[in-house]
C-alpha cells in the first residue's frame, strides 16, 4: 500500500489549482448572480484537458486515472463548487456514457468533440416524478419505421439548456422494466427537442439546470447507445464512477471550506485575541480537517478500485455518502466561525453554505447511498 501521490499527480494538483485560483476565483461571485454557467470558461478549461479527463487521447481526452479525476474535480470545487458541478457532470455522466456503452461511431462523432470540450454534455435520467425511483420513469421511445420517436421530460438536468449534445434514457418496452430502458443520444437543434423551465436554485448557480422536453422528437436508429433494454442497468454502471466524482466535489468544497475558516480564525480577534486561539474554534477546524482527511482516503480508494478495474458500488456509494455529509457539516462550521461575516455575500462561507446541499442529492440522495450500502452488507 502506497498513499503518496506520485510527482505527476502533485504537479497536475499545482496546475489545476493555479489555474482556479487565478481564473475561477476572480469572479465566482459574478458568475453566482449571473446564474449561468460562463460559456468563456469552456475553452480555458479544455485547454488543461478538463473536459475530458479520463478518455484516452484516441478519444480527444488527457487519458488520466480515476484518482487523478478526483484531483481535478476537488481542486475546482475548492474555489467554484458550481464550475466543478458542471465539469464532473459533463465528464462523469454525459461523455462517460458514451464512452463506456457507445458505438465507435458515436465516440468518433459526440465524444470527441465534448472531450475536446468544444460542447458541453448533459444527461438525463430524473422527471418530475422518477427522481430516487428513476426507473418510474414515463419518458418513451417507439420505433416507427426507421426512426425512435421520444415523448416526455426530464427534469433537474445540469447543461438542460445549453449542452451541445444530450443522452437520454427513455421506456423502450414498459413490459419489461427495469430492462425496458434504453440509452438515446442527440445534438440539441434536433427537432422536437427544447429546454423548458431553467430552475432558480439555492446554490451550484453558476451550472445551468434546465428541463429538457421531448415532442415527437424523432432520432434515427442509431441514436440507441449500447443495447436496446440495458440503459438502465447501463446508467447504474456510469452513477457507480460519477458518485466518486461528487465525493471528490464534496472533498473540495469541504477543503475549501476548511481554509477560508481557518484563515479567518487567524485573522478575526475578539476579546483581545484571534478567536483561533479559543478551544472552541480549534476543535471545530481540528474536526473538520479529520473529517475531509478521512473523506479523502475514501473518495481516492472508490477511484483506485475504479482504476483497478474492481467492484465499486458499495465503494462508491460510501465515498458520496460520507464525503457529501461531513461537507455539509463542514460548510456550516465555515459560516459558524465567520459569525455574522459567514452571514454575508463578501466572505466565502455563505456560498459553500448554498452550494454544499446538492452534494447530498444530486447522483442519488444519501438516502439512496444508505439503501445501496445496506442491500449489499445484507446481500439483497
Ligand atoms: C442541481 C441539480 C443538478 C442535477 N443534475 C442532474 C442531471 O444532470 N441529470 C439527472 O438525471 N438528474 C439530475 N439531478 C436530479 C437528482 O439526481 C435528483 O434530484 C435526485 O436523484 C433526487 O431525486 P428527487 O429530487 O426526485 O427526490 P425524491 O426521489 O423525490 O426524494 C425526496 C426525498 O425522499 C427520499 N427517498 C426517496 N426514496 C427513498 C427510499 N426508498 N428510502 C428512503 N428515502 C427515500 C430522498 O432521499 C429524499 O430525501 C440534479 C438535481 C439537482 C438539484
Amino acid at each position: 500500500m502506497d498513499l503518496r501521490p506520485t510527482p505527476e499527480q502533485e504537479f497536475l494538483r499545482r496546475t489545476v489549482r493555479e489555474f482556479a485560483e487565478a481564473e475561477i476565483r476572480p469572479h465566482v461571485m459574478e458568475w453566482d448572480e449571473a446564474q449561468g454557467f460562463p460559456a468563456g470558461l469552456l475553452p480555458r478549461l479544455a485547454s488543461l484537458g478538463l473536459m475530458g479527463i479520463q478518455f484516452p487521447e484516441l478519444y480527444g481526452g488527457a487519458g488520466l486515472s480515476a484518482i487523478e479525476y478526483c484531483i481535478c474535480i476537488e481542486e475546482l470545487a475548492r474555489v467554484d463548487p458550481s464550475v466543478s458541478l458542471s465539469v464532473a457532470a459533463h465528464n462523469g455522466l454525459c461523455a462517460a456514457h458514451l464512452f463506456m456503452f457507445g458505438s465507435d461511431a458515436q465516440k468518433e462523432r459526440y465524444l470527441v468533440p465534448l472531450a475536446k470540450g468544444e460542447t458541453l454534455g448533459a444527461w438525463g435520467l430524473t422527471e418530475a416524478s422518477a427522481g430516487s425511483d428513476a426507473a418510474a420513469m414515463r419518458t418513451s421511445a417507439r420505433r416507427d419505421g426507421d426512426t425512435w420517436v421520444i415523448n416526455g421530460s426530464k427534469q433537474f438536468i445540469t447543461h438542460g439548456a445549453i449542452g451541445g449534445t444530450i443522452v437520454v434514457m427513455a421506456v423502450t418496452e414498459r413490459a419489461r422494466g427495469h430492462h425496458g430502458i434504453s440509452a438515446f443520444v442527440l445534438e440539441r437543434g434536433t427537432p422536437g427537442f427544447s429546454a423548458g423551465k431553467k430552475e432558480n436554485k439555492l446554490g451550484m448557480r453558476a451550472s445551468d439546470t434546465s428541463e429538457v422536453i421531448f415532442q415527437d422528437c424523432r432520432l434515427p436508429l442509431d441514436a440507441i447507445v449500447g443495447v436496446e433494454g440495458e440503459g438502465f442497468t447501463n446508467t447504474l454502471q456510469v452513477l457507480d464512477a460519477g458518485r466518486v466524482g461528487i465525493a471528490a466535489l464534496s472533498v473540495g468544497l469541504a477543503q475549501g471550506a476548511y481554509e477560508a475558516a481557518r484563515r479567518y480564525a487567524l485573522e478575526r480577534r475578539q476579546f483581545g485575541q484571534p478567536i483561533a486561539s479559543f478551544q472552541a474554534i480549534q476543535w471545530k477546524l481540528a474536526d473538520m480537517a479529520t473529517r475531509i482527511a478521512a473523506a479523502r482516503l475514501l473518495t481516492y480508494h472508490a477511484a483506485w478500485l475504479k482504476d483497478q478495474h474492481a467492484s465499486r458500488t458499495t465503494a462508491s456509494s460510501m465515498a458520496k455518502l460520507y464525503a457529501s455529509e461531513i461537507a455539509v457539516r463542514a460548510a456550516e462550521e465555515c459560516v459558524q466561525i465567520h459569525g455574522g461575516y459567514g452571514f454575508v455575500k463578501d466572505y466565502p462561507a455563505e456560498k459553500f453554505f448554498r452550494d454544499v446541499k446538492l452534494c447530498t442529492i444530486g447522483e442519488g440522495t444519501s438516502e439512496i447511498q444508505r439503501l445501496v450500502i445496506a442491500r449489499r452488507l445484507l446481500g439483497k
